[in-house]
């Protein structure tokens, strides 16, 4: 048996504006069977780094919030602190660069939390017995909460392929420690043919783990974070990691840390999945290069590998946009992630996912 998907467009008509229609893809997608009277409910989003535009616009939170809050059930807005220095390492300065990108009360109408505290430690352990880890490290608010409801934006991403609502869980869920733990995996190496020694990425690794010897830059493996910056970075394709040996299991730990955000949220979770400004990259970088194809719509289940298969699916179903860093795989049905990004095999996420028992990749899309 498949698992429902419910979408909405983005046409909009006076009687039917996207507000409206928004509401009702969570009602038909089941937020009252999910969220009981006065429980604490985390909605969980990603803030966007400062430079960056392309997440989800603030004005889009407050249909969501509206309708947990007619629940009787008390929802706060959350994300969890980065691994990286950037402006989302701490909570003052992520709450700081939320509020400048939008997510004010005023905009959303719900406090926003921190979920892994003032410096990303504050967490708890949670046994997932995985082939990767034994315990997951998640940020306490998200397992403190009584129901969950991710709301991701869609997008390519660099080291898993595509961000979706995976990611948003396993990834932005986890605490420093977690992240630290799955991004380990990734040991980036310089191809020194390649490397015309122009210092761009000793400029922008947030760790310093990155120099310049001999006019060909140096990895310091003992402060590498391996949080891939450089491999965006590098306009000459200088920085490599293993593919084929670092990549799988950088995507399955990210399924075991899913797990864990999920085990304490049986039939009390509720995803959705933007996908408009479809950028390259996460929303973790400073900037958003355009987006490689049009603005689709929403997509919404109780499923989250059935959401993120179906988005994928809705993605390269289209047609790449002109004039962006999209130049191969752009005719409609072709892979647009594999275009980005040729040695991602970013199946193995959805695959493991459902190995794991956390849904199932066969769905039946709803178009409401
Ligand atoms: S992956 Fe690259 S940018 Fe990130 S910490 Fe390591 S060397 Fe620095
Ligand atoms: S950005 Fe690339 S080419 Fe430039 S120094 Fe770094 S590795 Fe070498």
């Amino acid at each position: 048996m498949s698992s429902q998907v419910y979408f909405i467009d983005f046409r909009a008509s006076v009687q039917n504006n996207f507000i409206f229609k928004l509401t009702q893809l969570l009602k038909k997608t089941g937020l009252t069977r999910v969220i009981r009277k006065r429980d604490l409910v985390a909605v969980k989003l990603h803030f966007g780094e400062m430079g960056n535009t392309a997440f989800i616009r603030p004005v889009y939170l407050r249909p969501i919030i509206s309708e947990i809050k007619k629940t009787g059930a008390i929802p706060f807005i959350t994300d969890a602190n980065t691994l990286y220095a950037g402006t989302r390492a701490n909570a003052p300065e992520h709450l700081t660069t939320a509020i400048q990108n939008g997510f004010a009360y005023a905009v959303v109408e719900a406090p926003l939390v921190i979920a892994d505290g003032l410096r990303g430690k504050s967490e708890s352990s949670v046994p997932v017995n995985g082939k990767h880890f034994e315990n997951a490290y998640i940020s306490k608010e998200i397992v403190e909460a009584d129901a969950l409801i991710s709301v991701a934006h869609f997008k390519g991403h660099e080291l898993s392929g595509f961000g979706g609502t995976i990611k948003n869980l396993g990834m932005g869920c986890a605490c420093r420690k977690g992240k630290l733990a799955m991004h380990s995996t990734v040991s980036p190496q310089i191809d020194a043919e390649n490397c015309i020694g122009c210092g761009e990425c000793t400029e922008h690794c947030s760790v310093h783990a990155l120099s310049l010897k001999d006019e060909l830059a140096v990895i310091d493996e003992d402060r590498c974070i391996g949080c891939g910056e450089c491999i965006l970075i590098c306009p000459n394709k200088a920085v490599q990691i293993k593919w084929d040996q670092n990549v799988p299991a950088f995507l399955e730990g990210m399924v075991e840390y899913t797990a864990g955000v999920l085990k304490n949220k049986q039939g009390r979770s509720l995803f959705v999945n933007f996908i408009n400004s479809v950028s390259p990259a996460c929303d973790c970088h400073p900037a958003n290069d355009a987006p490689i194809v049009k603005d689709i719509g929403v997509v919404a289940s109780l499923d989250p590998v059935a959401l993120d298969q179906a988005s994928a699916d809705l993605v390269n179903a289209e047609p790449g946009l002109d004039n962006t860093i999209l130049t191969k795989n752009k005719e409609p049905g072709a892979d647009k992630f594999k275009g980005l990004y040729p040695h991602v095999d970013w199946p193995i996420q959805l695959a493991y996912a459902e190995k794991l028992g956390l849904g199932k990749r066969q769905y039946e899309l709803i178009k409401l």
